[in-house]
């Protein structure tokens, strides 16, 4: 792990005794409330609902709701840190509980007073609810803008139909925040968010999906049929719903880049503690250069994931509009991320390929991040748009 360096350039790449005791916090969380329940909680796809409300006590999920709401109102430098550590423990659990905040991101960006103070607030502070973020359907994921989910203005409120898919936490959320249409011929600038109540009449959330990995995490297709919702549930105004989701992902991307990351330091140290032990033609396989090599690149790679993390942070929390640095971490700590459980998995033998060693679920947990939130191709789209506009 880097360590405080402190520069005459004013350039560090430690932390502060203050992120120092909130990483230590989340650290011994996850030592002592995800790892031992880990496994299981993957084999029954359990949702971590005690687990969220213990982080809720602790301080460390909503983290991005601003102090004046009642919440933690940290920083999105303090927020990979806590990423990171839960991540270590267990991905499906860290996804659960840690999904509050790309959900409530279009209220925090763009809602008004009274939405943040009922929704951020009242809802997700005082009441201690969930909240899923709502853009992807059947038909679009890649392709925002191809959204079918119709928002039409009658009077003073808005009538809802169409569904989405693959939403994480929909089976537990209390509301949605959900992008539609408001002018179907608009293209990208006829799109809108909402804010949906889950017990809005015509809200129908399916059955969760089973999943190869993160199968402590819930994902679920919700239908809204003729769901009526008022205008004050409007988020920001028409047509601004496409600006808003971009500017959502280049606020969460570095958590989920976070989240990689800490899926990578598993990795390495589950590798480094078997080479060391586990022997092979009388010696310990990590000294067979192709296995010390292996775990080696493991460990540049994090290292080189986590400065990217951290600076894509670092950016969003300085206020640099930018959707390059968000790509370049979410993109690269996924792919590594990738490798390093595959490695990880390799470096175990046939040990690796078996549910009682901690690394088969890695490879299983990891492949997602390479989808959500933007795949890599996508993320690799974004920075050629960057690159070359
Ligand atoms: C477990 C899970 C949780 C999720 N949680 C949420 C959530 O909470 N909220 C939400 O709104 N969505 C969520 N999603 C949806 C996720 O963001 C989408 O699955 C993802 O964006 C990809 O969309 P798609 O599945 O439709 O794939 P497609 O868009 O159909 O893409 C299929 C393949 O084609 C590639 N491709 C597509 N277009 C291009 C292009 N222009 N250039 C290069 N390659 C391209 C993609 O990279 C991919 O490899 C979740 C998905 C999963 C699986």
């Amino acid at each position: 792990m880097v360590d405080m360096v402190k520069t005459h350039t004013g350039v560090s790449f430690g932390l502060t005794e203050e992120q120092k005791m909130l990483q230590k916090m989340a650290r011994d969380f996850t030592t002592a409330e995800i790892i031992p329940v880990a496994a299981d909680f993957d084999e029954h796809a359990t949702f971590p609902e005690d687990i969220f409300h213990k982080a809720r006590e602790l301080g460390i999920v909503n983290m991005n709701i601003p102090a004046e709401y009642g919440g933690v109102g940290a920083s999105p430098f303090e927020e990979v840190i806590v990423a990171e550590e839960m991540a270590y423990g267990c991905t499906g659990i860290s996804t659960s509980v840690s999904t509050n905040a790309l959900g409530d991101l279009p209220i925090i960006l763009a809602g008004n007073e009274k939405q943040k103070a009922y929704w951020l607030g009242e809802r997700l502070v005082d009441k201690g609810e969930f909240v899923s973020y709502c853009v992807t359907e059947a038909g679009a994921g890649s392709n925002v803008v191809g959204i079918q989910t119709r928002a039409e203005k009658k009077g003073g409120s808005y009538l809802i139909n169409g569904s989405k898919i693959f939403i994480t936490n929909a089976s537990h959320a209390h509301f949605f925040t959900v992008f539609a249409k408001t002018n179907p011929d608009a293209g990208h600038r006829g799109m809108t968010a909402f804010i949906i109540d889950r017990n809005s009449p015509g809200v129908k959330v399916g059955k969760k999906f089973d999943k190869m990995g993160q199968r402590a995490s819930d994902t679920a297709e919700i239908v809204f049929e003729n769901v009526e919702i008022p205008e004050e549930n409007r988020i920001g105004e028409e047509g601004q719903g496409f600006y808003l989701a971009m500017k959502v992902f280049d606020y969460s991307r570095p958590g989920v880049a976070a989240a990689a990351v800490g899926l990578q330091r598993r990795a390495l140290e589950e590798s480094v503690k078997y080479a060391k032990q586990r022997e092979a033609f009388g010696t310990p396989i990590y000294q067979h250069q192709a296995i010390g090599h292996k775990i080696a690149d493991m460990a540049i790679n994090y290292e080189a994931s986590r400065l990217l993390t951290w600076q894509a942070a670092w950016q969003v929390e300085m206020g640099i509009v930018n959707s390059k640095v968000p790509a370049y971490a979410k993109a690269f700590a996924a792919d590594m991320a990738t490798k390093a459980a595959i490695d990880a998995v390799q470096v175990f033998g046939g040990y690796g390929f078996m549910k009682e060693y901690p690394v088969e679920k890695l490879l299983r947990d990891v492949k997602i991040f390479q989808i959500y939130e933007g795949t890599s191709e996508i993320q690799r789209n974004i920075i050629v748009r960057e690159l070359f506009k």
